[in-house]
């Protein structure tokens, strides 16, 4: 299978190449075009070992540091949404991984659905601020949508030879990350080093600080109200510190069907690019004698403001994900340069969702206007 990794520098997209490694003999993957954005060493090593048609590199100078490096090769190196679009669009790819970070994995994922490539989705936040045009896009051109979030991927497993049978209840698993436990109070002197140290999962910096704020659980609502077509109110949160249960789905007949695996995004990687077939996994396996014991609890919403503001935020749909969405980013960067704490994340994000008014079915120009505007605010 040919494909295109956006994002191939970060943490999803290395280990969707460490996946391609481990599948060789097994089911060839073959690596036509990726992109990072500032990491140029990496990108150039990725380039000579994947021989790609296309590398990009959003940054510009990034870029041109590139293109010298990779003078000697026949890849075309290429910068900015353009190259990203390029990437997205190889017209020999199948599918495409969408592992950018953020609200800039949108537009590069509109173009590769139009091309009608099928799509391993890692990026959710281009679901929750199009959810509506992202989905009908995947209807109009008739292409697979394969989740590559742990729960999504395992909701869509629990799914799988039950289709048709009405969903009564998503029972979305979070490890209540670094924070699990504390107060409202506890978490305001809490430091950027003691966020960045998640439990059980090692991601890049943006989603282990929404983990620790448990926004990634709000997102992760959203994404799966449009993945699985269910309401905010039949999707519930549990508690699984153990991160073995990756998510459940309790059908009508209350028989609650769990995928389990050890916490590893090679799973999800690897069932996107062989699905529907399950082939051997060079993860090791999950005993669990060694696990002993699985725990679950309800998540303290009062305290982990930024679920409860997600939640509020998919039940109003409209604009309101994407000025969430927006918010959020922008205040987890503030965070991470050191310039609010942690509590003024949830705030920051509450603020923004009350100064703005609800847009029923914004077009995507209406989201990219808001999305702009909401950061214009953090400037
Ligand atoms: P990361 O920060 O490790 O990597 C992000 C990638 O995006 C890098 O390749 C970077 O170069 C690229 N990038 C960043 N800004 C860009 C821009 N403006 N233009 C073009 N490229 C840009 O992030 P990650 O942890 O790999 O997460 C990627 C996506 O996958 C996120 O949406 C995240 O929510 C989702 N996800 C990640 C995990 C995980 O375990 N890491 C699990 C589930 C979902
Ligand atoms: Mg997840």
């Amino acid at each position: 299978m040919n494909i295109s990794i956006l994002g191939s520098t970060g943490s999803i997209g290395t280990q969707a190449l460490a996946v391609a490694d481990d599948l060789k003999g097994i089911k060839d993957i073959t690596v036509k075009a990726l992109s990072g954005n500032r990491n140029v060493a990496l990108l150039e090593a990725q380039a000579r070992k994947y021989t790609p048609d296309i590398v990009a590199a959003f940054d510009e100078k990034c870029a041109s540091d590139l293109k010298v490096r990779l003078a000697d090769t026949s890849c075309r190196v290429l910068s900015g949404e353009d190259g990203l679009i390029a990437v997205a669009a190889h017209p020999d790819s199948e599918m495409v991984l969408s592992a950018i970070v953020g609200f800039s994995g949108l537009i590069p994922t509109m173009h590769a659905i139009d091309e009608k490539k099928d799509i391993a989705l890692a990026n959710k936040e281009t679901l929750v601020t199009a959810g509506s045009l992202f989905m009908d896009k995947i209807a109009e051109n008739g292409v697979k949508l394969l989740p590559v979030d742990s729960e999504h991927c395992a909701i869509f497993q629990c799914l799988e030879g039950n289709r048709g049978n009405k969903i009564r209840k998503i029972l979305l698993t979070a490890s209540g990350g670094p924070f699990f436990g504390k107060t409202y109070d506890g978490l305001k002197n809490v430091t950027k080093e003691m966020a960045l140290r998640h439990p059980t999962w090692s991601m890049g910096a943006k989603i282990t600080i929404d983990s620790a704020t448990l926004m990634n659980k709000g997102l992760e609502i959203i994404e799966a109200k449009w993945l699985f077509g269910v309401d905010i109110d039949n999707i519930e949160v549990v508690v699984q510190r153990e991160s073995i249960i990756h998510s459940m789905v309790e059908y009508e007949d209350l028989s609650v069907i769990a995928q389990m695996s050890l916490p590893s995004m090679k799973h999800p990687i690897q069932y996107a690019f062989t699905y529907p077939n399950r082939l051997p996994s060079a993860d090791p396996r999950l005993s669990l004698k060694d696990i002993g014991t699985l725990t679950f609890s309800e998540p303290d919403e009062d305290t982990f403001k930024c679920l409860r503001l997600a939640k509020e935020a998919g039940r109003q749909g409209g604009i309101m994900p994407t000025v969430l969405n927006a918010a959020n980013e922008e205040a987890v960067e503030q965070f991470l340069d050191g310039k609010i704490t942690f509590t003024q994340i949830g705030d920051l994000v509450e603020k923004a969702l009350s100064d703005y008014k609800n847009i029923t079915n914004p077009t995507i120009d209406e989201i990219l206007r808001v999305n702009q505007e909401v950061r214009e605010l953090f400037k």
